[in-house]
């Protein structure tokens, strides 16, 4: 499971940090051509404290002198990954651009055939764990592309890089222990654990906290290999899912029709209703129809807005979060295995004219927000659940849809309302 999203803000409160760390870099002399005899940079040699240091914490958890030696024993610090770890993307990329490649008309024919060249597999996982086969395949093919871009990184490099200093280091420093306990237990080469620059490995991009706890033996052959089996992973995956309370039997979640006078309020993905209530409200099935009598409750979501397409999601929907906590990965994963199945694709146009706030206008917005008096916690450049309740008390004043969802025409009003107060 990749963690990135979950420590996003992390990386941003940094920033400062992260402009004195380049400073520093640039500052220092570069090294000379003919260095033979000339010692490690400090970098280097704080690195190789750490990994001498971390050896007593390896220890400390039962990892034995030869496993930390094989693992750790010539390990550098990966440059790449360091500059990957710092990197602050601008743009927050659109949830429409996001489902073009997670959804795309090769990821759905490629996933097609899988379904049919691993029938066996699948059935055998699926009658187990009560996971349908295509949300498995699904996830498969959003997280490493049906196992063509798993990661070709050295696992220990890449987390021991992260877990030496930087934003992830809380997140890296259990991981990297977590690596030397999986590679101790399976007994597995240091040279044969590859993973992403964040450290998620195999075919479904697992992290080594999780493997302990949730992989499993797919094909029975007394080993768990994530890299190079297939049924391992989608069994580890279908085990993770259902121990996160998948449900057998029941939806994701579909695509549904909202009345002109929706309460684009009552639209958050933490607060679930009975379908009831949303038959009441006039919500529709895409076909016009009355929604579905149903026994869970539903929220719902929408990725772009009030102008895009609105969905009816259940706890399914939220099981795919513990997978990986980004919502519009979830939306992808359950999308990818509708269409797997032939079901049609998302009805509604996306709201392609807008474009979403650099880092700078976030802050903006947060700035403007807290000057009208709203709570929108700390100025972080983050859109969290206080800006979006900002935003939607906001919206509700001046009687536009309260969908709490950050707009550069959003931002421009917002502003201009906090400038005559005299910001
Ligand atoms: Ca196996």
């Amino acid at each position: 499971m990749r963690l990135i999203v979950l420590f996003l803000a992390y990386i941003l409160s940094l920033a400062v940090m992260v402009a004195a760390y380049g400073a520093t870099a640039r500052d220092r002399p570069a090294p000379r051509p003919s260095a033979a005899m000339v010692p490690a940079p400090p970098e280097d040699q704080a690195f190789a404290q750490f990994v001498r240091d971390f050896r007593t914490t390896a220890m400390a958890a039962g990892i034995t002198p030869e496993t930390y030696a094989a693992a750790m024993g010539k390990l550098f610090r990966n440059q790449r990954v360091a500059d990957l770890n710092l990197n602050q993307p601008e743009f927050a990329k659109p949830v429409w651009s996001y489902l073009d490649t997670a959804v795309s008309p090769q990821r759905i024919a490629d996933g097609r055939a899988l379904l049919i060249g691993d029938a066996d597999i699948l059935a055998k996982i699926e009658a187990k764990y009560g996971v349908p086969r295509e949300i498995l395949i699904s996830i498969w093919g959003n997280e490493s592309n049906y196992g063509r871009s798993m990661g070709g990184y050295n696992m220990f490099e890449a987390l021991a890089t992260l877990a030496y200093d930087g934003p992830r280091a809380d997140y890296a420093r259990p991981q990297l222990l977590a690596a030397l306990k999986m590679m101790q237990r399976e007994k597995y080469a240091a040279a044969d654990m590859t993973s992403s620059w964040a450290g998620a490995f195999g075919q479904t991009q697992f992290v080594p906290t999780t493997f302990l706890n949730e992989a499993v033996d797919g094909d029975g052959d007394g080993k768990i290999d994530l890299w190079s089996s297939v049924a391992d992973a989608l069994a580890s995956t279908a085990n993770v899912l259902s121990n996160a309370g998948w449900k057998a039997g029941k939806p994701w979640g579909y695509e549904v029709l909202l009345p002109k006078d929706f309460a684009y309020e009552e639209a958050d993905l933490d607060t679930p209703q009975p379908v009831a209530k949303w038959r009441k409200r006039g919500v529709r099935t895409m076909l016009g129809d009355a929604l579905p009598p149903s026994d869970e409750p539903g929220s719902i979501y929408l990725p772009a807005g009030a102008r895009g397409p609105a969905f009816l999601v259940f706890p399914n929907f939220k099981t795919i979060l513990k997978y990986n906590n980004a919502a519009s990965y979830a939306l992808a994963v359950c999308e990818l295995a509708d269409q797997l199945k032939g079901a049609p694709a998302i009805a509604s146009a996306w709201p392609r004219d807008e474009q979403p706030l650099t880092r700078d206008e976030r802050l903006a917005l947060q700035n403007s927000l807290a000057v009208l008096g709203y709570d929108i916690g700390k100025v972080d450049g983050l859109i969290g659940s206080k800006a979006r309740a900002a935003m939607r008390a906001w919206q509700k004043k001046h009687d536009l849809p309260a969908d709490g969802f950050a707009t550069e025409n959003l931002l421009t009003r917002i502003a201009m309302e906090a400038k005559a107060k005299g910001l």
